[in-house]
């Protein structure tokens, strides 16, 4: 069976590895998000394929969920001694050697697909990853500026992880904005995994800035509502707030209720056919069924691979009842 997975950072990384142990078997392809993506100290950092990279390749810190495991910062200490930042955003050692890695090799001609390749050679993720393009695409968040002069704009665009990481996504976001997006083209082999899957998965990522970055690369939201196979999302929300991270935050941005079923809707019939809800959020079957989306309630909180394993299986199995 070919599984195509369009994931975000954590939510999707750790659903893929209850996927992987729910069908071993499968043939998986990830769709990675790279509107996280952002240039620091010279150097491209890709957090949502890293993150994938590292929790089903071994490396990742368990509890933190992104970054490396065994970590130290003795580069970040040496660059905050020459006041040289930002100091917000956590780089360790290690993970400074991937990002070394993969700026060497764009800046010798390589595609960021190929580098990813590269990079799981060492990894062995055991799935196919791909970056959703090879193409630069940021997204950047509208926020009121506390700076504004009375005659200037009042609001600035920053880059998504100002907003996340330093901002904590403290402050009102009025758009949400995926720069690039309408120019970028979907990586080699995203929209032919695609077309070939027998089944296409949204993980518990986040709908806006990871899913919603991937499906606004030109062609593939078309290539997913046109698949003809079974689309089957998880809810991140569950009992009307985000697991974990602010996702409502940038629901509310795009004018979605941070509920299961506003997130289903904001999908649509048009993309989804199968939506999982958690067991909290049973009254919300009816709701998402009357959008025309055939919607179960199970338990989804990925507490460990066990517990994931078994929302994946249920993903799979509403694949095949709306396939039948
Ligand atoms: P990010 O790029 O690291 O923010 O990760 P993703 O976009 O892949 O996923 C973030 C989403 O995962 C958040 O909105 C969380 O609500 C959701 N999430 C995290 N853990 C769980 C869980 O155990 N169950 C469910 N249903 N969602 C989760
Ligand atoms: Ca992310």
């Amino acid at each position: 069976m070919r599984i195509v997975v369009l994931a975000g950072g954590i939510g999707g990384a750790r659903f893929l590895r209850g996927l992987k142990s729910a069908a071993p078997d499968a043939d998986i392809t990830v769709i990675g998000n790279t509107g996280d993506d952002i240039h620091l100290f010279g150097l491209k950092v890709c957090p949502d394929l890293d993150t994938v990279m590292y929790t089903l390749g071994g490396g990742i810190h368990e509890e933190q969920g992104w970054g490396r495991a065994d970590e130290s910062f003795a580069v970040k200490e040496e660059l905050a001694a020459y006041g040289v930042g930002p100091d917000w955003f956590g780089l360790g050692d290690r993970d400074f050697a991937t990002h070394i890695v993969r700026t060497q090799m764009i800046g010798a001609g390589y595609p960021l697909s190929a580098v990813t390749e590269a990079l799981c050679a060492r990894w062995q993720p055991g799935v196919r990853l791909l970056p959703m393009s090879d193409d630069r695409v940021e997204t950047h968040v509208l926020i009121d500026d506390p700076e504004a002069g009375a005659d200037g704009p009042a609001r600035k665009a920053v880059h998504f992880q100002e907003y996340w990481v330093r901002l904590h996504a403290s402050v009102p976001a009025h758009a949400i904005i995926p720069v690039g997006a309408e120019q970028a083209k979907p990586a080699p082999g995203v929209l032919e995994a695609i077309a070939e899957a027998d089944v296409i998965l949204f993980p518990p990522s986040n709908p806006v800035v990871s899913i919603g970055t991937i499906l606004a690369v030109p062609g593939v939201r078309e290539a997913v509502a046109e698949a003809g196979v079974p689309v089957i999302g998880l809810s991140p929300i569950v009992g009307d707030a985000p697991v974990r991270g602010m996702a409502d935050k940038v629901l509310a941005a795009v004018g979605v209720e941070s509920t299961a079923a506003a997130v289903a809707r904001h999908y649509g019939s048009g993309l989804l056919d199968g939506w999982l809800v958690d067991t909290v959020d049973a009254g919300a079957v009816e709701q998402v069924e009357a959008a025309g989306i055939r919607c179960r309630a199970v338990p989804l909180m990925m507490t460990d691979v066990a517990a994931t394993a078994r929302m994946a299986s249920e993903a799979l199995a509403l694949a095949e009842e709306v396939r039948a």
